[in-house]
């Protein structure tokens, strides 16, 4: 298979976690007998000092022309960057907010896993996690109460402020559709989290859930209150496989879901639009207090080409080779510094470079 590839290498570690990315993408082109074009955009940090702003309309053109795009994470220091003495519209975050945009990425899927090895840095109690969890937050990026009209008045001599939260129904079965989908990949179970009790948008969620779910009889559709799924979270969260919820939920949920892993630097994510392409990132930043020394983990930017080839490209069986050598290497007790076991158990210690070696020689 044939296929082109954007890299959005970014800023801070993003160079050199995606080197170690492409390094374990170009393993399996070689064992599984596909090519992989790469093609180079700039992006944030890296655009500015170029171009002077963060993403242009050549970068859009070139990731538009790609099948997928890989990035590292963009943004630096804010005390201490000259980007950061820009106007807001020009810094390196507007580009990552321009990109999403342009591609109308509306599907964003992060997973929460517990890594067996990694269990004793979850905030959980053992008891609670003893079984492991593996779930697929699926948050709605492009609607709801972050795009909706806000504006702040006075009335009747009082200052108030408006939000609203609208949501039509495609936006609804788009996502609902992909969440189906994937669950038929996964465990075969979607979790609607709502708050239809109250919100009139939630209904509407609810009612357009149902009807995407009557075409799924294979799939094990339930609805929970978005106020008892934050509870669920933390109480029994291997009871989730595909959670799937609007845009200001999706934000809260997806960071509680990941803090329980314990392991924020492990966690890949995608966004994805309504054909097969997809924007594919590490759930972290571009930590600038690590960068150029060598030490970040790569595994989040490495699983999130994993994705890439899941999702956008449908190479299961290419996917799950990566996910098995990353697994591989965790319970070979190679780590990195920010996952050093704190309970005096046996570990090697590797940079980024060789935590990428490894992880190639498990493929
Ligand atoms: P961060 O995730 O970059 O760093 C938080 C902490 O986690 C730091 O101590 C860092 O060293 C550590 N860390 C993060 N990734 C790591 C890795 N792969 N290996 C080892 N340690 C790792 O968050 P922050 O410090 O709040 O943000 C730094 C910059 O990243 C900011 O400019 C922010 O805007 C940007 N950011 C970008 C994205 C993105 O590109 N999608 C997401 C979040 C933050």
């Amino acid at each position: 298979m044939g296929l082109k590839i954007g890299v959005i290498r970014g800023d801070g570690i993003g160079p050199e976690i995606v080197a170690e990315a492409v390094k374990v993408l170009d393993a399996i082109s070689g064992k599984f007998g596909h090519t992989f074009e790469y093609e180079e955009i700039l992006m944030g940090g890296a655009s500015i000092d170029v171009h002077g702003i963060p993403l242009t309309d050549e970068a859009i053109a070139r990731a538009k022309a790609q099948d997928a795009v890989l990035m590292g994470s963009i943004g630096g220091d804010a005390k201490t960057s000259p980007w950061y003495k820009l106007p807001p519209e020009k810094r390196p975050e507007a580009g990552l907010l321009g990109i999403r945009k342009a591609l109308a990425l509306f599907a964003n899927l992060r997973p929460a896993k517990l890594y067996p090895e990694l269990a004793k840095a979850s905030p959980l109690r053992d008891d609670i996690i003893a079984d492991g969890f593996d779930m697929m937050i699926m948050r709605e990026l492009t609607g709801g109460l972050y795009f909706g009209k806000r504006y702040t008045e006075v009335v009747d001599g009082l200052t108030q402020a408006v939000d609203t939260l609208i949501y039509n129904e495609n936006e609804i079965r788009r996502i609902a559709i992909r969440a189906f989908d994937i669950a038929a990949k996964r465990n075969k179970k979607v979790c609607s989290v709502d708050k239809a009790n109250v919100l009139d948008s939630s209904r509407l969620w609810r009612k357009i859930v149902d009807e995407v779910a009557a075409d799924h009889p294979d799939i094990e559709c339930s609805h929970m209150l978005v106020d008892n799924a934050a509870m669920q979270l933390v109480k029994d969260p291997g009871q989730f496989d595909v959670v799937l919820t609007e845009n200001m939920f999706g934000d809260i949920l997806s960071d509680e879901a990941s803090m329980i892993t314990g392991s924020l630097g492990m966690l890949p994510s995608a966004s994805l639009n309504e054909t097969k392409f997809g924007l594919y990132e590490p759930s972290g930043g571009s930590a600038p207090d690590i960068a150029g020394k060598g030490i970040a983990n790569p595994i989040a930017t490495i699983l999130s080409a994993a994705m890439m080839l899941q999702f956008s490209f449908d190479l299961d069986e290419e996917a799950k080779a990566i996910e098995n050598a990353v697994e591989q290497v965790l319970k070979d007790g190679y780590r990195t510094i920010d996952i050093v076991p704190r309970d005096g158990s046996d570990f090697v210690q590797v940079g980024t470079k060789e935590m990428g070696d490894r992880i190639v020689e498990r493929i």
